[in-house]
């Protein structure tokens, strides 16, 4: 099934399902229990919000050997995990703002899973019962000011700068699915979920050694090779394979 949070005539969001061309509000807990309510309004005339709010999201670095190489690195020996903050989500159809303080913005279209229950100390094994549903991200980052600053909040921390959605599918099969990034129509990344370094059991078996997930919480699996630069006017689709299309357009700060 799909979830999404979305308005209607600009309410309060709600968080629904989606079926075809309808989509309805649920009552109770996504993560607990809940039903469908019988009520359902079309797609088209309801606004789709990023598909969840997390108390966190976790992000690994250079998890496809391809591009590890493509900014001179070595894959690590364990999983290079950093966060973004809550604040830099950005919904399907939104503008990623280019900042003033960077000349170099680079898409990252990954695989993000959606932590369905409370998390910690779990094996590689069990993750996969604590996984919710997945959806599309885009970690776009400043790459000039990842390089000057050594670590990464500030690079990856813009507000605008985690596209997500466009829903939440919870059969999607992450095992062998093709990523791809395209820029304006042409091509920039593609891969297998199937050549990941760490694969998503592996990843949050390791985060959940360090901090407690909590169901929303986020973990985006890596970007492929292909990483390039974003300019304004700009429009960048996200897409995986059985799972949907994040579509973005790009804006220069102030322009
Ligand atoms: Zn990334």
């Amino acid at each position: 099934m799909r979830f999404v949070r979305f308005q209607v005539n600009g309410d309060a969001p709600r968080v629904g399902w989606l079926h075809e061309d309808m989509v309805g509000e649920i009552q109770g807990d996504l993560f607990g229990s809940f039903r469908r309510k019988k009520v359902s309004v079309p797609f088209k005339d309801a606004r789709l919000l990023a598909p969840i709010v997390p108390s966190k999201i976790l992000c690994v670095g250079r998890n496809y050997v391809e591009h590890a190489k493509e900014l001179g690195n070595q894959v690590p020996q364990v999983p290079l995990i950093f966060m973004k903050p809550p604040s830099s989500i950005l919904a399907d159809g939104g503008t990623i703002l280019l900042p003033p303080q960077s000349s170099q913005v680079e898409h990252e279209a990954e695989l993000v899973a959606v932590i369905g229950k409370r998390t910690r100390n779990v094996t590689a094994e069990d993750a996969k019962s604590h996984i919710f549903g997945y959806t599309i991200g885009n970690d776009i980052t400043a790459r000039d000011l990842q390089k000057a600053d050594g670590q990464w909040t500030r690079a990856k921390g813009f507000d605008t700068f985690c596209p997500l959605g466009p829903w939440i599918d919870t059969d999607f099969d992450p095992s062998d699915a093709v990523i791809t990034c395209r820029v304006n129509g042409q091509m920039r990344q593609m891969v297998s979920t199937r050549d990941m370094v760490f694969n998503i059991g592996t990843l949050i078996a390791y985060i959940s050694s360090v901090m407690t997930l909590e169901p929303g919480d986020l973990v985006f699996t890596g970007t492929p090779a292909g990483v390039n630069t974003l300019k304004d006017g700009d429009e960048v689709v996200a897409e995986i394979e059985g799972l949907g299309m994040l579509k973005n357009s790009v804006k220069a700060e102030g322009a």
